[in-house]
């Protein structure tokens, strides 16, 4: 296998490149400047060693706490809670919330060996003290996702916290990343209260 073929191999694993994108960005990357193919690399390869997870909510950051656990403007009466890093991005993007995330890292997925013990939820817990008033729960419209909400909303209540799920207007098996902004925006203000 010779360096382009290698290339090629490598960028199809990638999520949503398939063989033949995978080919046409080898052969962008063999005939464009190199200071970029450098940039790029160099990026690649740092990666891992600047990004890490917020302490407080886990989400992807650079340093140790991330802009808006570290945000005093922002409400920490409510916590958002989200499968992975990637969607409170997307919910960040509707400029609909205002308070605090907290990322579970995955879903409870028997199937999968995933239990609850494997999920971030002791320190959502944690920090479910006297200041939050509302806990939402984002997690995917899919059966994991609603397994993992029907879960915490059981603990949750115990601690007599207000826990709400988004709901209206979401796909079943509807993916927070690809669903548009108008539909988060809308199903965060009809959230369904437990
Ligand atoms: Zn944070």
């Amino acid at each position: 296998m010779d360096a382009l073929e290698a290339l090629t191999l490598s960028l199809s694993k990638l999520p949503g490149i398939g063989r033949k994108s995978a080919r046409r960005i080898a052969f962008y990357l063999l005939k464009t400047d190199n200071r970029y193919n450098e940039l790029l690399a160099s990026q690649i390869s740092s990666l891992k060693e600047k990004i890490r997870e917020c302490r407080i909510c886990g989400t992807y950051c650079e340093g140790e706490i991330c802009p808006i656990c570290d945000n005093p403007r922002r409400d920490r009466s409510q916590i958002c809670v989200v499968e992975h890093s990637s969607d409170s991005i997307s919910i960040e993007n509707t400029g609909e919330f205002h308070g605090l995330y907290h990322v579970l890292h995955g879903t409870i997925s028997p199937l999968d060996g995933i239990g609850p013990q494997d999920l971030s939820i002791n320190s959502l817990l944690n920090r479910c003290d006297g200041t939050v008033k509302e806990v939402i729960i984002a997690t995917n419209a899919t059966v994991e996702g609603d397994t993992t909400a029907l879960y915490l909303i059981s603990l949750l209540k115990e601690k007599n916290i207000k826990v709400s799920r988004l709901a209206s207007g979401l796909p079943v098996g509807g993916d927070l990343e690809y669903i548009d902004k108008m539909t988060i925006s809308r199903s965060f203000r009809g959230r369904i209260e437990f």
